[in-house]
């Protein structure tokens, strides 16, 4: 019972930025993302989630978990650099 519960969390919260600290858009979002995707079996279904069993590396803030591009396509924008403009120090 216990192991079945923690499965259906997703095993990314501790340090996902979208866990941790809501959304760049609202925090009745980040609560919504939170409820539908990281603590539900659906997290296997979060493109931040899949995008990071494909590329090993950290998945930007701007890529939500109901993504409309595909993770292939977050994976090579992540890659490109796509996202580092958004997210200078
Ligand atoms: S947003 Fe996705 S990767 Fe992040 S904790 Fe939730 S389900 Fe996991």
């Amino acid at each position: 019972m216990f192991n079945e519960e923690l499965e259906e969390v997703c095993p990314k919260v501790a340090k996902c930025p979208i866990f941790q600290a809501g959304t760049l858009l609202n925090e009745q979002t980040g609560e919504t993302y939170k409820a539908v995707y990281c603590q539900s079996e659906r997290h296997k279904q979060c493109k931040r989630y899949l995008a990071s069993k494909k590329c090993n590396c950290a998945i930007p803030v701007q890529v939500l978990p109901n993504a409309y591009i595909s993770v292939d396509e977050i994976v090579k924008r992540i890659n490109s650099g796509f996202y580092d403009i958004f997210n200078k120090k």
